[in-house]
């Protein structure tokens, strides 16, 4: 069995990846979806240990003086950050892990895992960021400009992150995130066994025309 490949998905607060995410684990089998821990206050719905751990600064900095976080950063405020076990568990039971995650964490993680395939996720255009950001009724006015600000500032990182998924219509993305997935499984690096066996084989034959 094969390594699961690990995916970053990252893009503007309100550009849709909770719900991508969820729809590709309920459209296909091999997904394991990460539980970031954070020091945010959980929103009205969110539940422990579903959408996030939430735990307070203290416990969050043990975790990460202990070693126990793949990476983490702060965003507008409050700690975010990935447990390593769960991560690294999934991936080798073959499942393909997704982390739904800011930039300073995707870079972190790229450095880590040099095979992980990043992908940022936008809405079309900025205004429907902004009308999705408002839509949504869960944000105070004042948190809703510091999330603008802060898309602001990440849409200056997007070039280090291998493709660009544009979320204006939700069968369409989950596909082309599903096979962007898939096609990683094919590169020359995770495919060691197929390509000895086909040397060795063909080395066979050279012999053998010898
Ligand atoms: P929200 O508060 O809207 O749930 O998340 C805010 C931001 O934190 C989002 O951009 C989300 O992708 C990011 N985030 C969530 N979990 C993690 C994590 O474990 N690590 C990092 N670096 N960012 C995270």
């Amino acid at each position: 069995m094969s390594r699961g490949i690990l995916t970053v998905i990252s893009g503007f607060s309100g550009a849709g990846k909770g719900t991508l995410m969820r729809r590709l684990t309920e459209d296909y089998d091999n997904y394991a979806l990460s539980v970031s821990m954070t020091t945010r206050a959980p929103r009205e719905g969110e539940r422990d240990g579903i959408e996030y751990f939430f735990v307070d600064t203290e416990t969050f900095q043990e975790r990460v003086r202990q070693g126990r976080m793949l990476e983490y950063a702060c965003y507008c405020g409050n700690y975010y950050g990935t447990p390593r076990d769960y991560v690294r568990d999934r991936l080798d039971q073959g499942r393909d892990v997704i982390l739904e995650i800011e930039i300073q964490g995707a870079l972190q993680v790229k450095k880590l895992v040099p095979d992980c395939l990043l992908l940022f996720v936008t809405p079309p255009c900025a205004g429907e960021l902004r009308r999705r950001l408002e839509g949504r009724g869960t944000e105070t006015p004042e948190v809703i400009a510091r999330r603008l600000a802060r898309a602001a500032e990440e849409s200056e990182g997007i070039e280090a992150y291998d493709y660009i998924v544009v979320n204006d219509d939700l069968e369409a993305c989950v596909r082309q995130i599903h096979s962007m997935v898939q096609n990683a499984h094919y590169t020359p690096a995770r495919q060691e066994t197929l390509i000895k066996e086909i040397r060795g084989e063909l080395s066979g034959f050279s012999k053998g025309a010898e």
